[in-house]
């Protein structure tokens, strides 16, 4: 227990617990067994549970609050915003709204210079799938398995983990493709350029034997995340941007999860160099202080809603507080060089430690990632590849590598068989080594599940 959280502070933690669980529906969860931890308080890369424990937030509370918590910047410009105009209805010019709308245009690649902003990033799919669909004429929309896209009726259509099982229509339009993924390659590749290549054909395969003609959108993660943070091969992306536009396809880069400094450039989109039609964002554009998500769209895609009316709205289109909180985050991000503080991270810290773990715990299969975006991927056994929970489950060897974390005093992301090291992009170097410390020590715990 800390001097930071009182008693009374607990007491009434205690209570909203309780509360909770009479009162409260959890996303994705059953709700009789789930056992949700209370969050007092949090400060820069440190929360406070409910027993008043100081923890290291690893997670980024599902990768969103990249600035870290309770930022005093984007405080102050909510708080002032709030004193000056709460609400208002969409149709109305709002002042932080246009400004958040120049510095997004100004950050993302190319002519995406127009922005329809949503309530998060499921919305943001939705929108920008609807956008493609009108701009092409075409109805179908090819979409990677192992991804995330959200949890809306058609933002979990195009998903591609076990989240859509039981939230699947036939008649949604969605087809799957095989994404580029070196360390499990659906390619039987051995080596990055040949799963380039293989990823390549097999999605043309499917555009062509789905016909291009019904194909309206391609939507895919810059950098797949809640799937694996798994890097595309170099050329990919280059390859899919050649075949959208060959087959006249809108591309829609989903950087909800790897935008706004994530994974140390400002769209992981950049680390490319090529321009998508469309880019849905939330979480970090405003570290999630207020929801807030959005879609930036090229010149050519809006030339198609200059004369015609977009047919779709939401009440808090632009909603000021969210807005004024996007200006403050992405002016502080600015003044405080986090997104080249969040390459250095990786280049520096966490690429050449998780590689050292890699090399010392028989039980990591895969480490990868850029900037603060990083996953370990966890085996029983690194020649077959198994891994340590199955696909879409848990495990209890995982709980134990998890629980383990956790009595290191860390706040971890973990899913599957995997566990992501994704800090705030400005936590400080000494912090950051006392969580890889702690992961370090965490691994020991997945090698006893090692089979001999
Ligand atoms: N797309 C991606 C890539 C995501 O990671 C997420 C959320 N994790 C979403 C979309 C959905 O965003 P939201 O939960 O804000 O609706």
């Amino acid at each position: 227990t800390t001097a930071a959280v009182s008693a009374q502070d607990i007491a009434d933690g205690v209570r909203a617990h309780e509360l909770d669980r009479e009162h409260v529906f959890h996303s994705w969860q059953a709700q009789g067994p789930f056992t949700p931890m209370t969050i007092l308080k949090a400060e820069g890369s440190y929360v406070w549970d409910g027993e008043g424990n100081k923890l290291l937030d690893l997670s980024s509370q599902l990768v969103n609050t990249n600035i870290g918590h309770q930022h005093p910047k984007v405080v102050a410009a909510i708080q002032e915003q709030a004193g000056k105009l709460c609400t208002i209805a969409p149709q109305h010019v709002n002042d932080a709204r246009s400004e958040a709308a120049r510095l997004i245009a100004e950050l993302t690649p190319g002519d995406l210079n127009h922005v329809f902003f949503t309530n998060g990033g499921a919305d943001a799919v939705e929108h920008a799938i609807r956008m493609a669909r009108l701009h092409t004429g075409k109805h179908k929309v090819l979409a990677a398995y192992r991804s995330y896209h959200g949890g809306t009726q058609l933002a979990v259509n195009v998903t591609g983990d076990p989240r859509r099982f039981a939230n699947d229509h036939s008649d949604s339009g969605v087809v799957h493709f095989m994404p580029a993924y070196g360390y499990r390659s659906y390619f039987a590749s051995t080596t990055e350029a040949e799963e380039t290549e293989r990823a390549l054909r097999h999605l043309e395969d499917m555009i062509v034997l789905e016909g291009a003609s019904n194909i309206g959108a391609l939507i895919l993660e810059s950098i797949p995340g809640t799937a694996g943070i798994y890097m595309p091969p170099a050329g990919y992306m280059a390859g899919v941007r050649e075949l959208t536009r060959k087959y006249g396809i809108v591309f829609i880069a989903d950087e909800v999860m790897a935008g706004f400094g994530r994974s140390g450039k400002w769209f992981s989109i950049n680390h490319w160099d090529i321009t998508p039609d469309l880019i849905t964002f939330a979480k970090g554009v405003n570290s999630g202080y207020v929801p807030l998500g959005g879609v930036a769209i090229s010149d050519a895609i809006f030339e198609t809603f200059r004369d015609r009316a977009y047919p779709g709205g939401l009440t808090y289109s632009g909603h000021p507080l969210a807005c004024a909180a996007a200006v403050a985050t992405i002016e502080a991000m600015k003044e405080e060089g986090m997104v080249e503080n969040s390459a250095r991270l990786g280049e520096d810290i966490i690429g050449p430690a998780l590689r050292a773990m890699a090399a010392k715990h028989p039980s990591v299969g895969d480490v990868r990632g850029a900037g603060c975006f990083w996953a370990v991927e966890l085996v029983k056994n690194r020649e077959t590849r198994e891994p340590l929970a199955p696909y879409g489950g848990s495990s209890p060897e995982m709980n134990q590598v998890v629980g383990a974390l956790k009595a290191e005093g860390i706040l971890p992301f973990a899913n599957f068989n995997r566990i992501h090291v994704v800090p705030a992009l400005n936590i400080s170097d000494e912090d950051l080594l006392t969580g890889l410390a702690a992961l370090d020590k965490a691994l020991d715990v997945a090698d006893g599940f090692v089979e001999a």
